[in-house]
């Protein structure tokens, strides 16, 4: 080492340790945006599920360091698909006097699948009501539109709608074609030296969307679901490949977590908030929430807290 860059590294290092400590021990990165990713809340009325979802918004903005915003990631409420209009009201009624109550801090949405209303409902479908499919939750969540974005410090945070009623029955993970054209506008006008991290409620690749069944097809396979990660995969990928500055997707739907990197970007599937949906642990998983922080240098880091 030069005499002059040793001089100057052992300033940076003396300097730097005399300042108050805005990383954690070991860790050079600057002070990261730092948001808790709260999933599959599934509020019903309860106790256990109720005083649960509470628990884990004050668990939340308790955090030292502090958070400074919430991501829900969707499936809000136990289920509006199959439920009656009685029924969701109930359940959304529940969720936002939860929210007003126990939260202050901003919080960004994202739409589940179980948060769609009347999709699977079979007999006197309410497709001819306004709140039928994605209005209600937009117009109870004060959306705007099914899928967003805004920028915090140097990442740019785009959040998408997974859910497609699909065709041949059921629904679908994929983008519709519109917003596919959204996100690839979107990504052309981010510049190349802000990071981006992409939220979507069913994951864009995960290993746990081929455990959730906890089986193996009888003929071998392990199989993921179209229901279970995006079956636009593929396209994703190659649109994402164009952009270096993707470094992170979050997802949940799955109440498992994984970790997967792949082609630079990490893929994090957040657990659930319910776990078994409000009955425990879900496999292996306990309840929780993750911690997201993502650092100015485009790597990020998720800690999954069990916060009961
Ligand atoms: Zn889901």
């Amino acid at each position: 080492m030069k005499r002059k860059s040793f001089l100057q590294t052992s300033a940076a290092v003396i300097g730097s340790s005399l300042l108050p400590s805005l990383s954690f021990a070991g860790d050079n990165r600057k002070k990261p945006i730092r948001f808790a990713h709260l999933t599959d809340i599934h509020v019903k009325p309860g106790l256990v599920p109720e005083a649960g979802m509470a628990k884990a918004l004050h668990h939340a903005q308790q955090l030292k360091p502090k958070v400074d915003f919430i991501i829900n990631g969707g499936d809000s409420i136990m289920d509006s698909l199959e439920a009656d209009k009685q029924k969701t009201q109930t359940q959304w009624d529940l969720f936002k006097n939860i929210l007003q109550k126990e939260n202050s801090l901003p919080i960004y949405h994202t739409i589940g699948n179980h948060d769609i209303w009347g999709w699977f409902i079979k007999e006197n479908k309410p497709d001819n009501d306004r709140l039928y499919g994605k209005l209600w939750v937009l117009e109870t969540l004060e959306m705007k539109t099914r899928y967003y974005s805004f920028t915090r410090g140097n990442w740019h945070i785009i959040v998408l709608d997974s859910t497609q009623l699909n065709p041949a029955g059921g629904y679908i993970g994929k983008l519709d074609p519109v917003q596919l054209d959204w996100l690839q506008q979107e990504l052309l006008q981010v510049p190349a030296d802000i990071f981006i991290c992409i939220v979507s409620h069913i994951p864009i690749l995960s290993i746990c969307s081929g455990l959730f069944f906890d089986k193996t097809e009888l003929n071998g396979d392990l199989l993921i679901k179209r229901n279970l990660m995006h079956t636009d995969f593929l396209v994703l990928k190659k649109l994402f490949i164009k952009y270096p500055n993707i470094k992170a997707c979050i997802s949940g739907h799955i109440h498992l977590q994984d970790e997967v990197k792949y082609l630079g970007i990490n893929y994090y599937c957040n657990g659930a908030v319910s776990g078994n949906w409000w009955g425990g642990s879900y496999q292996e998983f306990a309840p929780a929430y993750a911690i997201m922080e993502l650092f100015d240098d485009g790597s990020s880091r998720r800690t999954m807290v069990p916060y009961k």
